[in-house]
C-alpha cells in the first residue's frame, strides 16, 4: 500500500519518501528508526531540525511543505476532492537535514473526535518541533473560531502542564519554541504588521486566560514562545510570486548564516538523532495519556453556553405564562384545567429549548435539556403540591357535609352512609390528583393520599363517636318508657319481692336495650373497645334512669300516700276489702296495731334496693373499679358513678322522718276509728 509507509515517489536515496508516524487508530509508528537511517539522519546527533505545520484542514499546509522542502505530502486533489490519509505524516527536506511533521486531520469541523485528533497532534507537534507552523487563511486573522485560537489555546495550556512544569525555572527562556504564523492568500491591502499585532494580542490574550500550574503563575508566554510573521501570496492567482516567496522562506529554513536563520540554537530541543524514535514515541505516549486534553471541546463550551441562554429565555416564558395559577391556587381553589395547562406550558417551554438548542453538541444538548426539564418540574411542585392541598380541604368539607346531610334523613344505615361517602371521596381525590401527575417527574400522590385518608377516617370516627352518643341516648330514653310502668307497678305493691319484680323488669328492659346497642352498632366499624365503653354507659344511664324512676315513685308525697293506703288497706278494710264498721267488742288496738306494724315494716324495704332473692340482684362497676371510665371522667365527659350508693334510695335519718310522720298519719285514723265507734253507739 503506497499511501502507508511508503512513498509515492520513491528513489534509492529515499528522498521525498514519507512515513505515516501516527496512523488513523492513532498508533506510533515502530519503523522510524529505519526511515531515519535510510534518510541518513540517525548518525547525525544534535545536526538535525524539526519542523512542524498546524492549521487548519485545506489551508494549502501540504503544498507548502511540498514546494518548500522537496516532500511528497499528500495533497488534496483539486479535482477528485479526495480525501487525504489521516494521521502525523514525516518526511525529510531534500537540501537539508530537515525532518518535517506534516497533519492531516479530516474536514468535518464540527466532530469532537476530529478536534481530539487535532489537539493531540498540535501538541506532539508543539512539544517535538523546533518551529512550528501556524497555517492559516488572512480572512481567518482575529477569528477565535477558524483560526483554531481555541485549539491553540488548549495545547498551550496542557503543554504548560505536561512538558514545561516538569523543567526547573532556571530552564526557562533556555528552551523555546518558534511560532511561525504562515499567513496563506494574503493581498497586500493589511499591511503584515497590523496582522502580527492583532495575533500578537490574541495570543497574549489566551496566555492570561490559561490556568497555570504552580509555581508558574508569573510566567510569560514570551518564556516558552518566540513569534515570527510571515505571510504568502494567492498560489493560483499570483503563482509566480508564491513560487518566489516561498523559495525565499526556504532559504530561511536552510542558511544557517542568514541573519533570518529560523533553526535557532535554543529552539532544539537537544535529542541526538538517534535517541529521536524513542523520545517522539514517548512524548507521543504521554500525549495520548493526558487527560487534561479530554477538556470539553470548544463545541462543548459554545454548547453549554448556548444552551443555558435558550433555557434561561425559555424559562422566563415559562414562568410568566404560569405564574397567574398561584394566586388562585394560594387562596384555596382548585384549578380544574391545572394539569392540561402545566403540560402545555412546560411543554412550550422544551419545544423552544429543543428548536433553538438541538443544533448544538449532541451531549451538551441532551443534558442540558434534562437540566431544563428538572427546574421546570421544580417550578410547577408548588402548583401541584398546592392544587393537592385545596382538594383535600375540599374534599374533605364536601364529605363532611355529605355525611351530616344523610344523617339528617328519617332513616339510614350509618355504617352504609360512612362506606358510600368515603368510597366516593376517594375516587374523586383519585381523579383529580391522577389528572395533575405530570409524565417525567418523579411526583407522587401516595403521601398525600393517605394523609386525605387518615382525614376522612378521622371524620368517620368522629361522627361515629357522635352517632354513638346519640343513639345512646335513644335507647336509653325507650328503656325509661318500657320501665315506667312496671316500676311504678312494682313500688305499688311493696313485699319481700319488690325489688325482685322491679329487677325482673329492668332486666328485661336493659337486655333489650343492650341487643338493640349492638344491632345498630354493627354497621358502625365500632371497635370493641368502643362497644365495651358504649354498652357500660347505656348500662350506668339505665341504671340511672331506674333510679331516677324509684325516687320519682318513693319522693315524699307519693311514698306517704302508698303508705297511707297500705294501712288504710289493712285498717278499714276486711280480707274480703268490705270497709270495716266498728263494733265495741271489736279489737280496734289490735287491728290498728298490726296494721300500723306492717306498714312500717315496708319503709326499710322501700329504703334499699335488695331483692330477696340474691341471684336477682344487678352489680354495675363503680367509676373506680372500672378504667375506661375513670378515663371518660377524668376528661370531664361523664360523672362518677358509685353504684352501691345508688342501692341506698333513703338514709337512716329519713326512714324515721317518714315513720314518724306515718305514725302520726295513722295516729289520726286511730283517733277516728274510735270516735266513728262512740258514735255508732251513741245513735
Ligand atoms: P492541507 O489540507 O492544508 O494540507 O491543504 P492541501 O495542501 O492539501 O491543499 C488543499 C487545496 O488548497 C488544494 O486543492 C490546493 O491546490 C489548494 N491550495 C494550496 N495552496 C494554496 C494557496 O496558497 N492558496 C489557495 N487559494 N489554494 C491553495
Ligand atoms: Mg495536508
Amino acid at each position: 500500500n503506497e499511501m502507508k509507509n511508503g512513498s509515492a515517489n520513491p528513489t534509492s536515496s529515499g528522498k521525498g519518501e514519507r512515513l505515516q508516524l501516527i496512523d488513523e487508530d492513532q498508533k506510533f509508528n515502530p519503523s522510524v528508526k529505519e526511515y531515519l537511517s535510510k534518510w541518513g539522519i540517525e548518525d547525525v546527533g544534535f545536526n538535525y531540525d524539526l519542523c512542524a505545520v498546524v492549521g487548519s484542514q485545506s489551508t494549502g499546509k501540504s503544498t507548502l511543505l511540498n514546494k518548500l522542502f522537496g516532500t511528497s505530502f499528500d495533497v488534496m486533489n483539486e479535482n477528485e476532492r479526495r480525501q487525504t490519509t489521516k494521521g502525523i505524516w514525516m518526511s525529510h527536506a531534500q537540501h537539508a537535514p530537515i525532518l518535517i511533521l506534516d497533519v492531516e486531520g479530516s474536514d468535518g469541523r464540527e466532530r469532537g473526535e476530529d478536534q481530539d485528533f487535532e489537539r493531540k497532534s498540535a501538541l506532539f507537534s508543539m512539544a517535538s518541533a523546533e518551529v512550528l507552523m501556524v497555517n492559516m487563511w488572512e480572512h481567518q486573522v482575529g477569528l477565535y473560531q477558524g483560526a483554531n485560537m481555541g485549539m491553540l489555546k488548549t495545547v498551550f495550556e496542557v503543554n504548560l502542564g505536561l512538558f514545561q512544569a516538569a523543567k526547573s525555572k532556571t530552564h526557562v527562556g533556555k528552551d523555546k519554541t518558534l511560532i511561525l504564523f504562515v499567513i496563506r492568500d494574503h493581498i497586500a491591502q493589511t499591511p503584515m504588521e497590523n496582522l502580527s499585532r492583532t495575533l500578537l494580542a490574541d495570543m497574549n490574550r489566551i496566555w492570561d486566560s490559561l490556568s497555570k500550574p504552580e509555581g508558574l503563575e508569573s510566567v510569560s508566554i514570551t518564556d516558552f514562545f518566540d513569534f515570527d510573521f510571515t505571510s504568502l501570496p494567492h498560489k493560483l492567482l499570483q503563482p509566480e510570486e508564491f513560487d518566489r516567496q516561498v523559495l525565499q522562506l526556504r532559504g530561511r529554513f536552510t542558511e544557517r548564516s542568514s541573519s533570518q536563520f529560523l533553526f535557532k540554537q535554543q529552539y532544539h530541543k537537544r535529542i541526538p538523532a538517534d535517541g529521536l524514535p524513542r523520545y517522539l514515541d514517548t512524548i507521543w505516549e504521554q500525549v495520548m495519556t493526558n487527560k487534561d486534553l479530554d477538556l470539553p471541546t470548544q463545541q462543548e463550551m459554545l454548547a453549554q453556553f448556548r444552551c443555558d441562554e435558550i433555557a434561561s429565555a425559555a424559562f422566563a416564558t415559562f414562568s410568566n405564562s404560569v405564574k397567574p395559577f398561584r394566586k388562585p391556587l394560594e387562596t384555596g381553589s382548585i384549578v380544574d384545567t391545572l394539569g392540561a395547562d402545566m403540560a402545555q406550558h412546560r411543554g412550550v417551554a422544551l419545544a423552544k429549548f429543543d428548536k433553538d438548542a438541538s443544533r448544538y453538541h449532541a451531549e451538551v444538548y441532551k443534558r442540558k435539556r434534562l437540566e431544563l426539564l428538572e427546574k421546570l418540574n421544580t417550578a410547577l411542585l408548588p402548583l401541584f403540591l398546592g392544587q393537592l392541598r385545596n382538594l383535600h380541604k375540599i374534599l374533605i368539607a364536601l364529605f363532611k357535609k355529605a355525611i351530616v346531610d344523610r344523617l339528617r334523613g328519617e332513616s339510614y344505615d350509618f355504617g352504609q352512609v360512612v362506606s358510600e361517602e368515603r368510597k366516593k371521596a376517594l375516587t374523586k381525590y383519585n381523579a383529580a390528583a391522577s389528572l395533575i401527575l405530570l409524565q417525567d417527574t418523579d411526583w407522587s400522590v401516595k403521601e398525600e393520599l393517605s394523609q386525605f385518608e387518615e382525614d376522612v377516617d378521622k371524620i368517620a370516627d368522629q361522627c361515629r363517636a357522635e352517632e354513638t352518643v346519640k343513639m345512646v341516648t335513644q335507647i336509653e330514653r325507650s328503656l325509661k318508657k318500657s320501665i315506667a310502668e312496671p316500676i311504678e307497678l312494682a313500688l305499688s305493691k311493696p313485699g319481700p319481692d319488690m325489688w325482685d319484680r322491679a329487677l325482673d323488669a329492668f332486666r328485661v328492659a336493659l337486655d333489650k336495650a343492650e341487643s338493640t346497642y349492638l344491632g345498630k352498632a354493627k354497621g358502625f366499624n365500632c371497635t370493641e373497645e368502643e362497644n365495651a365503653i358504649a354498652l357500660n354507659s347505656l348500662r350506668r344511664k339505665s341504671w340511672l334512669a331506674l333510679r331516677s324512676k324509684v325516687d320519682e315513685q318513693t319522693a315524699d308525697p307519693v311514698l306517704m300516700s302508698k303508705l297511707r293506703g297500705l294501712f288504710e288497706d289493712k285498717f278499714r278494710y276486711d280480707d274480703q276489702g268490705i270497709p270495716r264498721v266498728w263494733k265495741p267488742d271489736d279489737d280496734i288496738d289490735g287491728f290498728f296495731s298490726k296494721a300500723r306494724n306492717d306498714t312500717l315494716a315496708l319503709i326499710p324495704v322501700y329504703a334499699r334496693i335488695e331483692p330477696s332473692d340474691p341471684s336477682k340482684n344487678i352489680t354495675l362497676p363503680s367509676t373506680a373499679e372500672d378504667p375506661i371510665h375513670s378515663a371518660v371522667v377524668d376528661r370531664g365527659e361523664d360523672e362518677e358513678f358509685d353504684f352501691s350508693e345508688t342501692l341506698n334510695i333513703f338514709s337512716e335519718t329519713r326512714k324515721a322522718d317518714i315513720e314518724a310522720r306515718f305514725r302520726k298519719e295513722a295516729d289520726a285514723y286511730y283517733v277516728e276509728a274510735k270516735r266513728s265507734m262512740v258514735s255508732s253507739i251513741a245513735q
